[in-house]
């Protein structure tokens, strides 16, 4: 296992950006650089170089500090085959199934579509990371701007099939937002109730509720809970498939 240090800086309202340092092999990437000034200031101050960026799509709020960094720091860019012509600066392109050598550390790419239609996520199984970006968010998902909520369905059952204890970083903080909507259509569900305490009490201390785990999401994501047969009756989608009860949970969030 890579001895990863994972350092996540808070940017523009909501989102984060992470760098990651491989201690072993003095490697650096940075996932979704929205902006390039704080990330440079962050490689500064811990006397690292920047070797990667790793994109997991091509929204502006993940890819606006690419060009900068690149041009400061000469570094390889990673991101989506199916989206190189929307990724800004991309020098390797990688699909589904892939694997990346950041160092000694390998991640395996998933592509998740739906948010966007050339989404992916990066894997660490054995550093047990996962950098979601906007397919999975604390207790929600990301809109799907793009994609058919059936694809984003198949796309979130990749990850909630990942072992439990995966470490999660996605790219924003939307969690008591995503809990408060929760709790509506699954009140009864106590591990929600729990999480919503726990993510009140760091919120009003300002202190940020990401990274989670898989396990955190199985118990208490109401996206990843089509078998739920409470959450099911509360919003009227008893016996339904999974991908049409993701589908209404979606609709009644865009709503909420
Ligand atoms: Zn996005």
């Amino acid at each position: 296992m890579a001895n990863l240090e994972i350092v996540q800086i808070p940017v523009l309202n909501d989102n984060y950006v992470y760098l990651m340092h491989n201690h072993d092999d003095k490697v650096t990437a940075v996932i979704d650089p929205a902006v390039s000034k704080p990330v440079l200031e962050v490689l500064k101050e811990k006397g690292w170089t920047l070797t990667h960026i790793l994109n997991t799509h091509h929204h502006g709020d993940h890819v606006g500090g690419n060009l900068d960094l690149k041009d400061a720091t000469d570094c390889l860019i990673v991101g989506a085959a199916v989206d190189a012509k929307r990724i800004p600066g991309i020098d390797v392109e990688v699909g589904d199934g892939d694997t990346f050598l950041f160092g000694s550390a390998e991640a395996t790419i998933y592509f998740t579509p739906g948010h966007t239609t050339g989404h992916i996520c990066y894997h660490f199984a054995n550093e047990k990371i996962l950098f979601a970006g906007d397919t999975l968010f604390a207790m929600g998902c990301g809109r799907l701007f793009e994609g058919t909520p059936k694809q984003m369905w198949q796309s979130l059952n990749k990850l909630r099939n990942l072992p439990g204890d995966t470490v999660v970083y996605c790219a924003h903080e939307y969690t008591e937002a995503n809990g408060k909507f929760a709790l509506s259509i699954e009140p009864e569900n106590n591990d929600l109730q729990h999480r919503m305490t726990e993510v009140r009490k760091k919120r009003a201390m300002n202190q940020p509720t990401v990274p989670f785990t898989i396990e955190d999401e199985r118990v208490s994501n109401p996206f990843l809970r089509p078998e739920s047969l409470p959450l099911q009756e509360n919003i009227g989608m008893t016996g339904k498939e999974k991908h049409e009860i993701f589908a209404k949970v979606r609709q009644l969030k865009d709503n909420f």
